[in-house]
């Protein structure tokens, strides 16, 4: 496995910027390296992938300038390594020789640790016994398990991060913290809900909650324990330790890193694109499509595709068409936790269904305003049955 990073400081001609400087009467050009853009780059290192599968067994993953090359043989690697070096040269371009290793995901190679880190993610393989181990895809067990985390450097960065802006804000209400610090915790956790991340996202809220105790705390040198806690923990559900405050009739929560579900990404069927008029597909896997309504797409992502009657996925054919599943003249809502989707032929069984909870509905409907009614006015127990006092009584 190489890894590889494009030198950001080579000689690069469109990578240049100029700058100018006012000297004592004389303009003076300075050129200042910038890194290369993601756009520069793709253009720039089309093809290369080409190159590269030529070679027999070898595969390579980019990601704008950020590459890496898997094979199972070194040498090959190294034959690799120099065929791009080659290709590059032709660019004008090289590879930056600090950024540049090769590493074996399941050995140490030259005292060099197993995996290696590629865009914030940690790759390697663990050896494991037989019942957890991976395995090829002829069902061939493999002794080892490939396991995806967050990296060591971005775990750091990231709390870096939360840490610098509890510090910067110690003065501040509670409430500007918790919006500083909520968009960051969700998008970094967003980015890693993906890969094995469980134990780093506890660690994680472990940490910025010691840190939190620390903030508050220094607040106010003169109370005890408890009545910090009091006022900036609050109780949600079974939860006694939600740092969050009230503030104009709003309540505010921080995000707890392990509240962020871990989801494994599904791979993109391999002929599969957006452009492809399969609008059922990509609604389903991203809850949106330009030609579906945004609340048919949200659902159809909720039912994971499938009819909510008949618990059949919906073909590209079928007719599909949206419900109420308490319906709305049996006192359901419109919103879409009270919706569903399903096939046209469905949908009618349900809506006989319907009709005779919409009957239910009325009946009880009915009843209720006759019962208010009857309690507005007087009456009494006459032989056991309630009658109406109308008028004078008499005797
Ligand atoms: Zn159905």
């Amino acid at each position: 496995m190489m890894e590889s990073r494009m030198t950001r400081n080579c000689h690069v001609r469109f990578g240049e910027r100029y700058e100018e400087t006012h000297q004592s009467q004389d303009w003076k050009v300075r050129f200042v390296p910038t890194p290369l853009s993601p756009l520069l780059s793709n253009i720039a290192l089309h093809g290369l992938e080409n190159r590269i599968k030529q070679i027999k067994g070898a595969s390579l993953i980019r990601y704008a300038d950020d590459f890496v090359i898997f094979h199972e043989n070194l040498e090959v690697l190294k034959q690799c390594h120099k065929i791009i070096c080659e290709w590059l040269t032709q660019l004008d371009l090289e590879l930056k020789p600090g950024k540049t290793q090769i590493v074996h995901t399941l050995n140490e190679l030259d005292d060099k640790k197993p995996g290696f880190d590629f865009l914030g993610f940690n790759i390697r393989q663990y050896k494991i016994g037989k019942y957890q181990s991976g395995k090829n895809p002829y069902g061939k067990v493999l002794g080892f398990k490939t396991i995806i985390k967050p990296s060591d450097e971005s775990v750091r960065r990231h709390y870096r991060k939360l840490s610098e802006i509890i510090k910067r804000l110690n003065a501040t209400p509670q409430v500007k913290l918790i919006k500083e610090l909520n968009p960051i915790i969700r998008g970094w956790c967003n980015y890693f809900k993906s890969v094995c991340s469980k134990e780093i996202f506890s660690g994680l809220y472990h940490l910025t909650h010691i840190r939190l105790r620390r903030w508050a705390d220094r607040r106010h040198p003169n109370k005890n324990k408890h009545w910090v806690s009091y006022k900036y923990w609050t109780r949600i559900g079974n939860d006694n330790w939600v740092f969050g405050c009230k503030y104009k009739d709003n309540s505010f929560e921080l995000i707890k890193h392990p509240k962020i579900a871990i989801k494994r990404h599904i791979k993109v069927r391999g002929t599969k694109s957006p452009y492809d008029g399969d609008s059922l597909y990509w609604a389903k896997r991203q809850g949106k499509h330009l030609e579906l309504k945004d609340s048919t797409a949200k659902m159809l992502k909720r039912q994971e595709g499938k009819c909510n009657w008949c618990q059949l996925t919906f073909q590209e054919d079928d007719v599909i068409e949206d419900d109420h599943i308490i319906a709305r003249k049996a006192g359901g809502d419109n919103s879409l936790n009270n919706r569903q989707l399903l096939h046209k032929h469905c949908h009618d069984e349900k809506t006989r269904e319907d009709l005779k909870a919409i009957k239910a509905y009325k009946q009880d409907k009915e009843w209720q305003k006759l019962t208010q009614w009857f309690n507005n006015q007087n009456w009494e127990w006459v032989d056991d049955i309630p009658t109406l006092i109308t008028g004078q009584r008499y005797s």
